[in-house]
């Protein structure tokens, strides 16, 4: 808030970040909330398993339409991965995932994909979500839109298979 267009290269290069792609057909933004870090109700680490979420997909460009992902640290789901197209939030044994939802003028709650998995196991899931939607996605076409045309069970099967 407040922050002038002139500084905003400045800030960047202060946070030592590259800045995010808020345009396109690729994964926009990945949020998180503070979960075990900070945040006296977090169960996981929500900031850790987010760091490596956008490592490796922030940016993609092979989608139909943009992409978005948020990690909260437990059920309160301070980061909505129910209105996010890839969303996990953090329980007592693991992490519960959520995709397909959105939230804007159609919103959309998210299809629950898995339960109690670790972190390695979201960014599996998160790997073959983004290339199945890559696969069967049709041009300007967000994930929920295309799991509501093809049916969730098939997308489940293609992901998880
Ligand atoms: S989602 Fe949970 S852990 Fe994250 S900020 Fe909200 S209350 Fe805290």
């Amino acid at each position: 808030m407040g922050l002038k267009s002139k500084d905003v290269e400045e800030v960047w290069a202060e946070l030592n970040m590259e800045p995010a792609p808020a345009v396109g057909p690729c994964v926009h933004y990945i949020t998180a909330c503070p979960g075990t870090v900070t945040c006296i109700y977090g169960m996981q680490d929500a900031l850790g398993l987010a760091g490596e979420l956008e490592k490796r997909h922030l940016g993609r460009h092979e989608l139909a339409s943009k992409l978005k992902i948020s990690v909260s640290g437990c059920p309160f789901n301070c980061c909505k991965a129910w209105l996010r197209d890839f969303g996990a939030f953090g329980k007592k044994r693991g992490w519960t995932v959520v995709i397909g939802g959105r939230a804007g003028a159609k919103p959309r709650i998210g299809d629950k994909l898995a339960e109690n998995v670790s972190p390695d196991e979201v960014m599996a899931l998160a790997e073959k979500t983004i290339k199945v939607y890559a696969e069967l996605g049709e041009k300007g076409e967000r994930l929920g839109t295309a799991i509501q045309r093809l049916g969730f069970e098939e997308f489940q099967r293609r992901i998880l298979g």
